[in-house]
């Protein structure tokens, strides 16, 4: 973070309460619900809530906001776990809303003998029926007058499981006439004869989001609990609840949640791109899901530096996917090792290169570091691959790369001219036939002839195999989430498999992780299924943003 960068709202609201001394240090959290991987909207969570605590002091727990029994899963706990820490982010505890569910409980029994909670045996659609409307009010249930014993009573009996799911909930006793609708004696407890992933088969009765999170909040002494805008009519809510049962008083910040074009970042959509099967599991490499993004090959700085450059925000916005694949481009151009390899390849024979001979050509590991990062050795022969997009038998204006007649270097090797070329039946080009200038080697050039275009390579008899996947966005409209039916806005193109790529042989031993550089080609790394025997690469993201191009066209 830039010293000069002003501050967000939130960072002002801090540093007025750390000034005032309202707080001695600043305790948040991050409260993913498991059910399901996180994405990118999760990710500029996380970054807000534990960037908050490292700037400021204090620290951030992890709780895992579990309290819908039916939807949670211990996958989706590891997954989260993984991708928290993937992201370089450390929470001092690992917390479940499920553990205070004895907590929770004893809360509700205060309520009840405060006379602020009743047990209601009204069905959802009759307790529905009295809410009223944003302009009327509505009206008591019948129930709302039970006394404090018979409450006390009945809850037990919930909590028992006498009752079947459904038949009576546990409400708090505000105000029908409210004008929040959900200061209108809003649920807290509702039965749910369910297994749950943590307690089993302990409970039937669950508390409600409103009734457990600003309560976790409170028993954690969470200072700034920050959640996305849907909350901002929850805060009444959740000052209540803490007021009423005289808790540490954590307090409710809200900021807009983070969209992507041509995107989804919506864990119920994702799971349903997962389920009918349009993407590879939540991992697929066109899924912005962390995991996603990580086998991708985006590197958890670039994310990073992605949810800090678009910040928070109190509006809701959506922000350009082009924005995420500069920071990524930023940081691989960095850190990648430059590498050759060619995925169209045509074959370049170099006629008077002495028959047999190879010989060791050096290249640049990353010219962005000093020194170019070290060099490598490649092998260089009289047979090459090129990519068949760097010749053209009539040459259009200002090309500069292989035609008839034409001259150009080949990187970290000589300056080859173009001599001939063949064509099959088909009118394929099947080979070009060059002639090379051994005074010209690269780092030795004595040749004194200048070229403009530079092409890279393989020596054919050197060449490994790769599988490489291309990818392209998942989606064709720049909003699908607006979209009631957005899987029919799938990109049929989203993924372009190249089975058989030549690379250098030194990418024989690549593992997922690292991180490639193909020159002219964008940022590869190895698929999490690569192996030296059937090595996979994906790319991450182009050279240059050739999406803003094609769309100006
Ligand atoms: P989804 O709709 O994808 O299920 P959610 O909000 O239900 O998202 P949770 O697991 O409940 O997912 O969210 C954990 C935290 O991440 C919450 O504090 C939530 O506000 C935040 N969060 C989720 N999605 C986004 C987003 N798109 N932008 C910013 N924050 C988000
Ligand atoms: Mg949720």
């Amino acid at each position: 973070m830039s010293e000069e960068k002003s501050l967000n709202f939130i960072e002002e609201i801090i540093e007025e309460d750390l000034k005032n001394g309202k707080y001695r240090s600043v305790i948040t959290r991050f409260p993913p619900e498991p059910n399901g991987y996180l994405h990118l909207g999760h990710a500029s969570s996380i970054c807000l809530n534990f960037g908050l605590t490292l700037k400021y002091g204090g620290y951030t727990n992890l709780r895992f906001d579990d309290t819908n029994p039916v939807t949670e899963e211990t996958e989706y706990v590891e997954s989260i776990k993984e991708d928290v820490k993937w992201l370089g982010f450390e929470w001092k505890n690992e917390l479940y809303a499920s553990d205070y569910f004895p907590v929770l409980y004893n809360y509700a029994i205060q309520l009840i003998k405060k006379q602020l909670a009743y047990v209601d045996d009204s069905t959802s659609e009759e307790i529905a029926a009295l809410k009223g409307t944003p302009t009327e009010p509505g009206k008591n249930s019948p129930y709302r007058e039970r006394t404090v014993e018979e409450n006390l009573d009945l809850f037990e009996r919930m909590k028992k499981g006498e009752f079947a799911d459904g038949s009576k909930t546990l409400r708090a006793k505000i105000d029908m006439a409210h004008p929040n609708m959900l200061m209108r004696d809003p649920v807290l407890y509702r039965i749910k004869h369910a297994h749950h992933h943590r307690t089993g088969d302990e409970w039937c009765i669950y508390p409600m989001y409103d009734f457990a999170h600003g309560q976790s909040d409170s028993i954690e002494e969470v200072t700034h609990s920050i959640c996305t805008l849907e909350f901002v009519p929850h805060r009444e809510l959740y000052d209540w609840l803490i007021e009423q049962l005289e808790i540490f008083p954590s307090k409710q910040y809200e900021f807009a949640r983070r969209n992507l074009t041509y995107t989804i970042t919506s864990k119920r959509k994702l799971l349903q791109l997962v389920n009918e099967k349009y993407v590879d599991g939540w991992d697929d490499p066109r899924m912005t899901t962390i995991s996603g993004m990580r086998r991708r090959g985006y590197t958890p700085e670039s994310i990073r530096d992605f949810c800090d450059r678009i910040g928070v925000a109190k509006r809701e916005n959506i922000v350009d996917m082009s924005l995420l694949e500069y920071c990524v481009r930023e940081h691989l151009n960095k850190i990648a090792l430059r590498r050759m390899a060619v995925l169209d390849p045509v074959k370049l024979t170099i006629t008077n290169y002495p028959a047999g001979q190879v010989e060791e050509v050096y290249s640049e590991n990353n010219p962005e570091e000093e020194n170019g990062g070290g060099t490598r050795a490649l092998p260089f022969s009289g047979s090459l691959w090129i990519e068949r997009e760097d010749f053209m038998e009539v040459p259009a204006k200002k090309w500069f790369r292989l035609a008839p007649g034409a001259m150009v270097r080949l990187k970290s090797a000589y300056i080859v001219k173009c001599e001939d070329f063949i064509k099959d039946e088909n009118g394929m080009v099947t080979e070009i036939k060059c002639s090379y200038l051994p005074e010209s080697k690269s780092g030795n050039d004595t040749s004194g002839i200048h070229v403009k275009g530079t092409i890279h390579w393989i020596s054919a008899d050197h060449a490994a195999k790769a599988e490489v996947r291309l990818y392209d966005r998942l989606f064709k409209v720049e909003n699908p989430a607006d979209e009631e039916d957005f899987t029919s806005y799938i990109n049929p193109d989203s993924l372009h498999i190249i089975p058989n790529a030549y690379i250098e042989p030194s990418l024989s031993t690549a593992a997922p992780g690292e991180k490639f550089q193909f020159i002219r080609k964008g940022y590869f790394t190895p698929d999490k299924y690569s192996t030296p025997g059937k090595l996979i690469f994906n790319r991450t993201v182009t050279l240059r943003d050739t999406w803003a191009k094609e769309s100006k066209k």
